[in-house]
């Protein structure tokens, strides 16, 4: 007996015509011997829909005191988790309407343990009870992603994109054979092809190229789907929803990096404009500071992301820049704010226009003079670099936000990943 899961994301499910195809897609898979479980998003806008409405009845927005962490984020869950169990209903009606036997599951009927941090829960173990067997049986089980209970039976959610890590944590309980991501482009390719018409599909990427894609801003799969995948060693492929039943669709397979032949230099450009950049000038220069600085973001829950020091004008003095999500900004600058007298720092400044651009790939660490491509790139477009971080198979460089798509484009064709 074989499992395979198959994950639609919200333009996929977005009206019921669109549903009526998935149905389609998943009957093909079908097959004697072989048991089907399905994971769906909410329709394309509900999650944002249910968002508004949570925040409009407690959170910004309201009337009111504005409720935050953990007054708000339970209910939050429990709001917005329903958008995807909708769906569930709809796609077990479709199928059943195909005359394939189906039935929907919700996530304290499998269950689907996770923590309890409400919004950004993390999966913990998947107790295959009865879903395994059900679908040994041939009944198409419809899975909501994005969501889970904690030990206490409470509602949580997996951050935005979450289903994607939904259908690989099912997949690896039920030891499937892969996990199919069916989306609106037809594969992972070398950057986001909404901003750049020339970017290609890749037929295979590396579980550690599409981890670093993912983080550095490719939203074609959640981070954590990744990080899970390669942990459990789940085959993903990305592959296209908009396709009938039987037409080729080959996708892109996520698969360990000895799988892959051709190693590129560069697989794919990322970008993220969701950065910020924080300048601390005159910054006492004695040992200690950077660990006083730094932890004390850290217990603020800043994400820090890149770091650069660098001597200041005035005698012991040095400047301090890094750079975090834009919405951790404000908190970063009043935690050091708070302190500012205490670890000696003249300035705080934030710059919230700034984005970051990621070059990744393995045939990287074999490989000199990439950097230099990156850079004289970037120079002969007139653009800035602010700040770098490198990694054994990426480099982010941080540049001005307005220069993004410019950037982009030009790294794209400068590592000759343009398609013909
Ligand atoms: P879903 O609703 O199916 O989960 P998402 O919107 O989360 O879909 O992810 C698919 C989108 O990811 C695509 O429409 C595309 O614009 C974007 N994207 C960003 N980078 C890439 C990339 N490198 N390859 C493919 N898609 C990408
Ligand atoms: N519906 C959720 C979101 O929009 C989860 C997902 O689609 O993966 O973020
Ligand atoms: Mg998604």
């Amino acid at each position: 007996m074989s499992r395979l899961v198959m994950k639609f994301g919200g333009t996929s499910v977005g009206d019921v015509e669109r549903i009526a195809r998935v149905a389609r897609l998943v009957a093909a898979e079908r097959a004697p011997g072989r048991g089907v479980a399905v994971v769906v998003s909410a329709m394309a806008g509900e999650t944002d829909r249910l968002v508004q409405l949570a925040r409009a009845a407690g959170g910004e927005g309201g009337n009111g005191v504005a409720l935050s962490g953990a007054a708000f984020d339970d209910e939050y869950d429990v709001v917005v988790s329903t958008g995807e169990q909708v769906t569930t209903g709809l796609l077990a009606l479709a199928l059943r309407r195909l005359g394939v036997p189906a039935r929907s599951w919700q996530n304290w009927q499998i269950p689907f343990r996770t923590d309890a941090a409400h919004a950004k829960a993390r999966i913990g173990e998947i107790i295959d009870a009865a879903i395994g067997p059900s679908i040994d049986e041939g009944v198409v089980a419809v899975v909501p992603g994005f969501q889970g209970v904690t030990d206490d039976n409470r509602i949580t959610t997996l951050g935005r994109g979450g289903s994607d890590t939904s259908a690989v944590a099912l997949a690896a309980a039920l030891n499937a054979e892969r996990c199919d991501i069916y989306t609106d482009v037809d594969g992972v390719y070398t950057t986001d092809p909404r901003i750049v018409a020339k970017a290609r599909r890749l037929e295979k990427i590396s579980y550690e190229e599409m981890l670093e894609m993912a983080s550095l801003g490719a939203k074609v799969l959640q981070t954590r789907s990744v990080e899970l995948a390669f942990a459990k060693r789940v085959p993903v492929r990305v592959l296209s929803s908009f396709v009938e039943p039987g037409a080729p669709n080959p996708g892109t397979l996520v698969c360990p990096e000895d799988e892959i032949v051709e190693k590129q230099v560069v697989s794919g450009v990322a970008y993220s404009r969701d950065e910020a950049k924080i300048t601390l000038l005159g910054v006492e220069d004695h040992p200690g500071v950077a660990a006083d600085i730094f932890g004390r973001l850290a217990e603020a829950h800043v994400n820090v992301d890149m770091i650069v020091q660098s001597e200041a004008r005035q005698p012991e003095r040095q400047n301090i820049v890094f750079t975090c999500p834009e919405r951790d900004a404000a908190r970063a600058a009043e935690t050091i704010e708070a302190a500012r007298e205490k670890i000696g720092v003249e300035e705080i400044h934030i710059r919230r226009d700034v984005a970051k651009v990621s070059v990744i790939g393995i045939g990287m660490k074999s490989q000199v003079g990439v950097a230099r491509t990156m850079f004289a790139a970037l120079a002969q477009k007139g653009i800035n670099i602010e700040a770098i971080a490198t990694s054994e198979i990426k480099i982010s460089v941080l540049i001005d936000a307005a220069y993004t798509e410019l950037a982009v484009r030009a790294l794209h064709t400068a590592y000759e990943l343009d398609a013909a």
